[in-house]
C-alpha cells in the first residue's frame, strides 16, 4: 500500500484538519485525533488545520471553542492555519473557520446538487414523518429515509414542480436532503481498513441544510474539506459509517478526482475492552476523560482533567500515540520528534485500543523521572507557599532530587515529606523504644556530637559519619539505621534517609536527635 514514512497518496502537499464541534470539553480521544493528525503533517512537511464545525446551534456550548484550543496547546499540538492562529495575515486563506460563519456559502453546494438531481427539497412536518414512523414499525419496519419511502413523503420528487415552487415562494419551512441511489455499492480506500464496501440501501437520505438554512454536518464537511485543499482525512472510526455518504457527496459535486484520502483511527474502549470508553466508565475507574478541568457554564458542575491530576503534557502525548498505533519496536518512550520521525498509517490498528489507566501512570512516572530538578523545584516552591511552608528553591530542588523516583504526580512530592518541614510528633512504637537499646543510643548521641563537625554536610559525609561512629563502638550500622529514620520522621518508611538528612541539614538532625535522646533516657 504505502512505505513508512513516506507521504501517502497525492502528489500535493499535505493538508490535514482536526475539525471538532464546540458542544463541550474536548474528550481525549478527539486530542488523539488531532495528535495523529499533527504527526502526519509535520512528518509531511504538510499543514495543519483547526476548523470548528459549529452548525449544529443547539449543541453549541460557550467556552468549548477556547477549551479546545487550550487542549492543543497544552499537549504541544501547534496549529499551522485556521481557528486559533491569529498570524499577520489572519487564520489563513480560507477564513472564516468557524463553520457558522461560513453559513452562506453552502447554499449553493446543495443548490447545484438539486439542479443536478442528486438533492431534493422535503416539505414534511415531525408529524408527517411520525405518522411514517409509526406505520413502518407497526409492520416491523425500522423508519428511514430512503429511496423506497421518499416516494410518499411530502417532497419535491412527489409533488408537482409548481406545487414546490409555490411552497417554496410561501415561506413554507423545508429541508434539503440527498438522493441516495437506491441499488447501488459504495466503495473508498480507507489509509487503515483497506477497502471499505457499503451499499447504498444501508443510507439514508440524510439532511443535507437544514430549515434554519444552516448546512449540516454532512454537507459543511465535505464543502470545507474540499474548498480547503484537504488531502487527508483522519478522524476517529465513529465517522466510518459517515464515509460513504462523503464520498456520494464528492462524487456529486464534481470533486471526487480530489477527493481527499480518509483514515478512521480505532476507538478508544474502556479499560477492561468491552465497549466504547465513557466519562461514566472514567469516574468509576477514578480517572478523567477530558485533557483540561472542565467546568459546565450552565450546571457548574466540575469534570476533571489530566493537566490538573498531575499528568504531564509529554506523558499525555506518548500515552495517546500508542492507544491505536505502535512503533513495531520495544522502544515506549518517544518524545513528539521521535514520533513524528516513527508515526504510519500502516501501524495503527483497525481494533479498538484498550484505555489503560495504569500505563498513562507509567508513562507520567517516567516523564517525571526526566524533569530536571529545578523544573520540579518551580512547582513545589509555589505549591509549599501554598500550606504555608516557605523553603529556599535550593532546598526545593533538593526535595525534587528526593522525591522524583518515587512519585507518579507531581503533588504527590509533598505527600510523606511532611517531616522534612516539622519534627515528628511521635515515634513508631513498633520500633521505639524496643530497638532504641543502650548501644543505639551511644551511637546516635556520639552522632549528635559529632555532626556539627562535619565539614561539607550531604548525604555522603553523613553517611560516611555513621559508619565510622558505629563501627568505632562495635555496632551495626543495620541495627542504627530503623532508629535513626524514626526519631527524625517519626515513621519506618520514606524517602532516602540520607538525602532527607542532607535536606534537614545538621542543626536540624543534631536537635532532633537531641530530643529523642533526652526523651527516651
Ligand atoms: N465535527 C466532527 C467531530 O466533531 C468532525 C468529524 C470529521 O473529522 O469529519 O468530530
Amino acid at each position: 500500500m504505502t512505505t513508512q514514512n513516506a507521504p501517502v497518496g497525492g502528489t500535493g502537499a499535505v493538508r490535514v484538519r482536526f475539525a471538532p464541534s464546540p458542544t463541550g470539553p474536548l474528550h481525549i480521544g478527539g486530542v488523539r485525533t488531532a495528535l495523529y493528525n499533527y504527526l502526519f503533517a509535520r512528518q509531511t512537511g504538510g499543514t495543519m488545520i483547526l476548523r470548528i464545525e459549529d452548525t449544529d446551534q443547539s449543541r453549541f456550548v460557550p467556552g468549548a471553542e477556547n477549551y479546545i484550543l487550550q487542549a492543543l496547546k497544552w499537549v504541544g499540538i501547534e496549529l499551522d492555519e485556521g481557528q486559533g492562529t491569529d498570524g499577520d495575515d489572519g487564520p489563513g486563506p480560507h477564513a472564516p473557520y468557524r463553520q457558522s460563519e461560513r453559513k452562506a456559502m453552502y447554499r449553493q453546494y446543495a443548490g447545484q446538487l438539486i439542479a443536478g438531481g442528486k438533492a431534493y427539497y422535503a416539505f414534511d412536518t415531525p408529524e408527517q414523518l411520525d405518522a411514517m414512523r409509526l406505520q413502518l414499525e407497526g409492520q416491523g419496519t425500522a423508519f428511514q429515509y430512503n429511496a423506497i419511502t421518499r416516494q410518499k413523503l411530502n417532497n419535491s420528487l412527489t409533488l408537482p414542480q409548481e406545487g414546490v415552487a409555490a411552497k417554496i415562494a410561501a415561506g413554507e419551512p423545508y429541508v434539503i436532503r440527498l438522493k441516495v441511489p437506491a441499488k447501488e455499492e459504495i466503495r473508498l480506500n480507507d489509509l487503515i481498513r483497506g477497502w471499505v464496501h457499503v451499499h447504498s440501501s444501508q443510507i439514508d437520505d440524510k439532511v443535507l441544510m437544514k430549515s434554519d438554512g444552516m448546512p449540516t454536518y454532512h454537507l459543511a464537511n465535505v464543502v470545507d474539506d474540499h474548498l480547503m485543499g484537504i488531502t487527508h482525512v483522519i478522524r476517529g472510526e465513529e465517522w466510518l459509517p459517515s464515509a460513504p455518504l462523503h464520498v456520494l457527496l464528492y462524487r456529486y459535486l464534481g470533486w471526487e478526482s480530489t477527493m481527499p484520502q480518509f483514515a478512521h483511527l480505532p476507538l478508544l474502549l474502556k479499560p477492561d475492552g468491552n465497549g466504547k470508553l465513557s466519562k461514566r466508565d472514567a469516574d468509576l475507574g477514578g480517572f478523567p476523560v477530558f485533557p483540561l478541568q472542565w467546568t459546565d457554564p450552565e450546571s457548574g458542575t466540575v469534570a476533571r482533567g489530566f493537566r490538573e491530576e498531575g499528568y504531564l503534557p509529554d506523558a499525555m502525548v506518548n500515552f495517546l500515540a500508542f492507544l491505536g498505533w505502535n512503533p513495531g519496536t520495544e522502544q515506549e518512550l518517544f518524545s513528539m520528534e521521535e514520533l513524528i520521525q516513527a508515526f504510519s498509517f500502516e501501524r495503527i490498528s483497525k481494533s479498538g485500543a484498550k484505555f489503560d489507566i495504569q500505563k498513562a501512570q507509567w508513562f507520567n512516572q517516567q516523564y517525571l523521572r526526566q524533569q530536571p530538578d529545578e523544573a520540579l523545584a518551580a512547582y513545589l516552591l509555589p505549591a509549599l507557599e501554598a500550606k504555608g511552608i516557605g523553603i529556599t528553591p535550593q532546598k526545593a530542588v533538593g526535595i525534587a532530587r528526593l522525591m522524583k523516583d518515587r512519585v507518579t504526580f507531581p503533588q504527590e512530592m509533598l505527600t510523606g515529606t511532611e517531616f522534612l518541614f516539622t519534627p515528628p510528633a511521635g515515634y513508631d512504637p513498633a520500633v521505639i523504644p524496643s530497638k532504641w537499646t543502650p548501644e543505639v543510643a551511644a551511637v546516635l548521641a556520639a552522632y549528635k556530637d559529632e555532626l556539627p563537625s562535619v565539614e561539607n554536610f550531604n548525604a555522603e559525609t553523613a553517611k560516611a559519619l555513621l559508619h565510622s561512629i558505629a563501627e568505632r563502638q562495635g555496632v551495626k550500622t543495620g541495627k542504627v539505621m530503623q532508629p535513626l529514620r524514626v526519631v527524625l520522621t517519626g515513621g519506618t518508611v520514606g524517602p532516602d534517609l540520607m538525602l532527607s538528612m542532607e535536606l534537614m541539614g545538621t542543626e536540624e538532625v543534631a536537635g532532633r536527635l537531641e530530643t529523642a535522646i533526652n526523651q527516651l533516657a
